[in-house]
């Protein structure tokens, strides 16, 4: 991985033209010219002369970015603005010490615990039909910020489908499967759906015992544990395994990203592509059980784009929302240091599919479906029974359409 310094001249080409402030999300949200870019910029180029020191404060402002890209897509200089911040704040836990209190609550030990009781957790509450009593009372708990993060938990418990959860067996092509770890704890409904829709083409999905692919350790600038992940993940596949197939564009974008920061050893297999389950099936025809308005919401690290599978759902029309590009205001870790901003961004994003009255906001990314929902709720329109549905894409397919 490289350093700051070696960012030293892309830095200095930021000809402070301002244009990225509007598109950062954060900026719009915040105006304040330490979240975006061209401020950070500035802080950097502090540091790198000497000037300033890198502090927690300044830590803070490089963390005020959701990692979208939509600066680097647009900056005239080309400035990949996401890669410096990771540098920089990679320099920052190298330097730094940290308590071990901190140390714990970013190790990845507590993060996969949270995880694997998230899944009886979340059975449980399905059970008791917690999730049926919080949606017999939505008015209340809209009202209070509490309640509204009781919302966003039981919107998680809400998004169960009729999905066949049957295990196909294929006498087809073996191709390596990285489910993530949010389909894997929470959401096991997306494998189902992935699963049912590739039965028509003959792929078995093979599973290894991959960790979480550790997009929020490498946004956090926590190269060290991020590294850990990747070799683990990348120490299960065997030389033959040089296609893993993810259902989720945050997922695929981060296991491309192992490549910069992996060496390639005997016990670790480089020699690797990515697939989105999109490109898989671009070709298929689906044809939707009930006639329904459908918008998309497209994750920030979505390099396949899948509108046009969309676009060709038969009995459905494609809604095209403005801003369907733009970030959901999530982001994992983000969300978490700064909820104010997150949900903020979340709402103004949400109202643009309120207004269009779609009946189904459809993605790839589960980060997203909490971006959309928590937006959702911000707009106060949980209790409206006509609110549109966010859905995983492939559970959408599998669960409301017919392949013909
Ligand atoms: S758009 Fe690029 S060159 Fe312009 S201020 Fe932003 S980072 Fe700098
Ligand atoms: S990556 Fe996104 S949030 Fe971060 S500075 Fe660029 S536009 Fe703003």
């Amino acid at each position: 991985m490289d350093n700051l310094k070696s960012y030293e001249e892309d830095i200095y080409k930021c000809s402070r033209c301002a244009l990225c402030q509007s598109v950062c999300p954060v900026y719009k949200a915040t105006l304040n010219e330490c979240a975006v870019s061209k401020g950070k910029f500035n802080m950097l180029n502090g540091i790198l002369k000497g000037e300033l020191s890198f502090s927690k404060r300044l830590k803070k402002y490089l963390d005020m970015c959701t990692g979208c890209n939509a600066c680097k897509n647009f900056c005239p200089s080309g400035i990949d603005a996401r890669k410096i911040f990771i540098a920089a704040k990679s320099e920052y836990y190298a330097n730094h010490r940290f308590s071990i209190l901190e140390k714990f609550l970013s190790s990845y030990f507590l993060f996969s615990f949270i995880l694997l009781i998230s899944k009886p957790c979340f059975a449980l509450y399905r059970f008791l039909r917690l999730n049926k009593v919080v949606t017999l009372f939505f008015a209340v708990f809209e009202k209070t910020f509490l309640g509204r993060k009781i919302l966003l938990i039981n919107s998680l418990a809400l998004q169960r489908f009729n999905v066949s959860n049957k295990k196909h067996k294929i006498s087809g092509k073996n191709v390596v499967y990285f489910e993530g770890c949010f389909n894997k704890y929470i959401n096991p409904q997306t494998e189902d759906a992935v699963r049912c829709i590739l039965n028509k083409s003959g792929i078995n999905l093979v599973k290894k015992k991959f960790k979480c692919c550790g997009v929020s350790y490498l946004s956090d600038g926590n190269v060290r544990e991020f590294e850990k992940i990747a070799v683990h993940n990348l120490s299960q596949l065997s030389n033959d395994d040089n296609l893993i197939i993810t259902d989720c564009a945050s997922c695929k974008s981060t296991l491309d990203s192992y490549k910069d920061y992996v060496t390639a050893s005997d016990s670790i297999n480089l020699n690797f592509e990515t697939q989105s389950v999109s490109d898989l099936i671009r070709n298929y025809r689906f044809k939707s059980k009930n006639h329904c308005r459908i918008a998309v919401h497209i994750p920030c690290h979505e390099d396949t784009k899948f509108v046009d599978i969309v676009e060709n759902i038969e009995n459905a029309e494609y809604v095209k929302v403005e801003a369907e590009d733009s970030c959901c205001g999530f982001s994992g870790l983000f969300s978490v240091k700064f909820p104010e901003i997150s949900l903020k961004i979340s709402k103004s994003k949400a109202q643009h599919y309120l207004e269009n009255n779609v009946d189904f906001i459809l993605t790839t990314c589960p980060a997203c479906i909490l971006g959309l929902e928590q937006g959702l709720i911000e707009t106060g329109c949980y209790s409206n029974k006509n609110r549109p549905v966010v859905m995983n894409l492939y559970v959408f397919l599998a669960s409301y359409c017919d392949i013909i």
